[in-house]
């Protein structure tokens, strides 16, 4: 396989593979967003993310990628009176205190190594030292790492406290059993372009009605700017305006990748994300691999990282599997880069047949490197985990 031919099967952690029916969805024609079927269309889109998220209100739908549109609930919700706890387990987590920094008064920061997660007991002792803290965030999968955060458990503590909570959940909403309502979230980010299959172009965000009032409060909250929340609040409205023209082709892959979620079924769809996941954690062990997660109970149901072997190069074993197998996994990014290799599990790939590809590739190219992987052992492991689900 050469570099210029794309690969056979992509089992990235993001961008993904998206469904056909939502490429499809984005070359309907374009048309102008003022017109009133395309308004009515926005409108049953942005009520159609609410639903996928179990809240009563429309979704916030942001017209960019969600790094963006994070970078923005920064912007727009941190204000200068702000004590900021951010929660950092990796490489978003991280990130996100470099956002809040431009705008907050101060920050608290709980930072664990980028294989371990953050513990409530902590997050508990932060918020009863610092009574001052009004704003906490926290990634619920730092797809880097492959890891989740107990955010159900830290939205509680957070709701006792009286401080707004902001979750990146990008890479887990829709892949797995999580909601706003879950875990008391006043900001709860996410996309169609991870574990619903979509494209990574758009944004949806599910905002509280205490997180709104606070922008409104905020003075420094951006105004006609990519960074506003505020200035797209009721653009859901058909009777309202657009702020700037919409990404027309990614709404209408959006409102498809949801319709998708909803046929098929949320349960079923979480079922086959967390199967693959267990099939290829169990193959990669069997195969010699040692899982990224410092404890197994915190490693994500979307992404399985392992941890490059003593003596290999990650870049090695990404190129050694896609030249001869076809298969692109994905590398670490930032402070994980090196470190570890990562096969993702997120809406078209989420199928446990995956799993088997992917430990042979993984392994198979760890073996032609010089790592004694046993292939055939952790092909069977994974099957295994497959033939005991019937
Ligand atoms: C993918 C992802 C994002 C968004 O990053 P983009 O560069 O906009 O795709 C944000 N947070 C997490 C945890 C992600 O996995």
């Amino acid at each position: 396989m050469t570099a210029k031919k794309p690969p056979v099967l992509t089992l990235s952690a993001g961008p993904v593979q998206s469904y056909p029916n939502v490429l499809q969805a984005m070359a309907r024609p374009i048309g102008y967003d003022f017109d009133p079927s395309f308004q009515a269309f926005y409108e049953e889109t942005a009520h159609k993310c609410g639903r996928a998220m179990r809240q009563d209100e429309p979704a916030l739908i942001l017209q960019a990628e969600p790094a963006v549109a994070i970078e923005a609930a920064a912007a727009s919700l941190i204000s200068a009176d702000d004590v900021v706890l951010n929660l950092a387990s990796g490489v978003y987590g991280k990130g996100f205190g470099y956002w809040s920094a431009r705008y907050h008064k101060s920050m608290v920061e709980i930072e664990v190594p980028f294989n371990d997660a953050i513990s409530p007991a902590a997050v508990e002792a932060a918020l009863n030292d610092h009574p001052e803290i009004s704003v906490v965030s926290v990634v619920h999968h730092d797809t880097p790492s492959g890891t989740l955060n107990p955010i159900v458990d830290i939205g509680r503590l957070v709701a006792d406290h009286g401080a707004l909570l902001i979750v990146d959940a990008v890479s887990s909403f829709g892949g797995m059993d999580i909601h706003p309502g879950d875990c008391h979230a006043d900001i709860f980010i996410t996309g169609p372009g991870k574990c619903m299959g979509g494209t990574p172009g758009i944004t949806f965000v599910a905002v509280s009605q205490a997180a709104w009032e606070h922008m409104e409060r905020n003075p420094a909250a951006p105004r006609a700017s990519a960074l506003s929340y505020l200035d797209w609040r009721n653009a859901w409205s058909r009777s309202a305006p657009f702020p700037f023209t919409p990404s027309t082709a990614e709404v209408c892959g959006l409102a498809e990748a949801v319709d998708h979620y909803f046929r098929e079924g949320p349960e079923e769809v979480w079922r086959r994300h967390a199967l693959t996941a267990r099939a290829c954690r169990e193959g990669l062990k069997a195969s010699g691999a040692t899982l990224w997660a410092a404890r197994e109970e915190i490693a994500s149901p979307t992404t399985t990282a392992i941890a490059v072997p003593e003596g290999l190069k990650d870049t090695d074993i990404f190129d050694v599997a896609r030249r001869d197998y076809g298969v692109v996994m994905s590398l670490g990014r930032g402070a994980t880069a090196g470190k570890l290799m990562r096969i993702g599990h997120m809406g078209p790939t989420a199928e446990p047949a995956f799993a088997l590809i992917a430990v042979a590739a993984m392994g198979g190219a760890m073996r032609k490197l010089g790592f004694p992987a046993d292939v055939g052992k952790g092909v069977e492991a994974a099957l295994a985990v497959i033939d005991d689900q019937e």
